[in-house]
């Protein structure tokens, strides 16, 4: 017998934290004249990165928010990217500095990461970071990571003693997933490319979370029934008419009969990573200033 999962709406959940989070900036600004500012550095022209920061300055300004966009030309040397970053690091004014990945081939990743300070590293990927996250300190999460965890909770409640599998081991993606589900209690597996038997691993878990940039690679046959499916892959293929449409990790339409609930994509994981951003910048800015939590 089948049944129909529930659809997890992360565009509303998503509209509804931008909407606490528009409500918390109001209130900072009036009670502490302290107004939250994320600044957003992209280097180059690539197509999908100036959409991505076009939705970013455009939501924070919706949440009331102090937005700065700087954009590079593709020839900025490391040596002037990382001037930038080192005077957002200084600027009382922003709260949050985000390098939009990925940069061109001759500036090193890892160096500009390195360079932003952890206090302002509102996509959570400084070393010192992730080091807090794994010891079970405040940190500053990754947001699609802390996107996921939200709504998880909403569908669930408490995690605690959940049997958790991670599909994918990036860096923004699979290990701070798997540390905040680990924080939450849950009992958790990291699964990869050299994992064997993956259908077998998967169909253990009560909830799974599908990082891996494959379409539709996770089958119904993989699925413990009544689980919980959180499908972060975004994936283009082509359609019949020549044009191409979004799809996920998970083969949608046959785990959504297995699963007890489960995210669509779009319009699942992908709006929450935003909100997050916003979120991780209010954090930020409550944090430089010691405003308590
Ligand atoms: P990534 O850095 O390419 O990592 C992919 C992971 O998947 C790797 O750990 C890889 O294993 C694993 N993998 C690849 N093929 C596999 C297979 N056949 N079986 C099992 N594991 C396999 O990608 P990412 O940055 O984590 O992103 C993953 C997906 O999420 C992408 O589709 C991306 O577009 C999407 N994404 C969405 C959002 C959002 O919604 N806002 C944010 C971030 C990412 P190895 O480590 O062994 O190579």
């Amino acid at each position: 017998m089948t049944h129909a999962a529930a659809i997890i709406d992360g565009k509303a959940f998503a509209a509804r934290l931008r909407q606490t989070i528009a409500a918390e900036v109001a209130a900072l600004k009036a009670e502490h004249g302290l107004t939250p500012g994320l600044a957003v550095v992209l280097v180059g022209e690539d197509p999908a990165s100036q959409v991505y920061v076009r939705s970013k300055g455009e939501q924070t300004l919706e949440a009331g928010m102090h937005s700065e966009t700087h954009r590079l030309p593709a020839q900025t040397s490391q040596a002037e990217l990382l001037a930038l970053v080192e005077r957002l690091n200084s600027d009382p004014a922003v709260h949050g500095v985000l390098v939009q990945f990925p940069v061109p081939d001759h500036i090193s990743q890892a160096a500009v990461v390195a360079a932003i300070s952890p206090d302002k590293d509102v996509d959570g990927l400084t070393v010192a970071n992730a080091g807090r996250l794994a010891s079970g300190l405040p940190a500053l999460t990754p947001c699609t990571p802390t996107g996921c965890m939200m709504l998880l909770r909403d569908q669930l409640g408490d995690l605690s003693g959940k049997r958790a599998v991670v599909i994918g081991r990036s860096n923004l993606m699979g290990k701070p997933m798997a540390q905040l589900l680990l924080a939450a209690d849950c009992t958790v597996t990291i699964a990869h490319s050299r994992t064997k038997d993956l259908p077998a691993v998967v169909r253990e878990a009560d909830i799974v979370v599908a990082a891996v940039g494959r379409p539709q690679m996770v089958k119904a046959d993989w699925v413990k029934p009544g689980a919980v499916v959180i499908d972060v892959g975004i994936n283009r293929i082509p359609k019949d008419d020549g044009k191409t449409r979004l799809v996920g990790d998970v083969a949608f339409d046959e785990v959504k009969a297995v699963a007890s609930a489960i995210t669509p994509v779009p319009g699942g994981v992908g709006p929450m990573t935003i909100a997050c951003l916003l979120a991780n910048t209010v954090l930020a800015a409550k944090r430089l200033n010691g405003i308590g939590e």
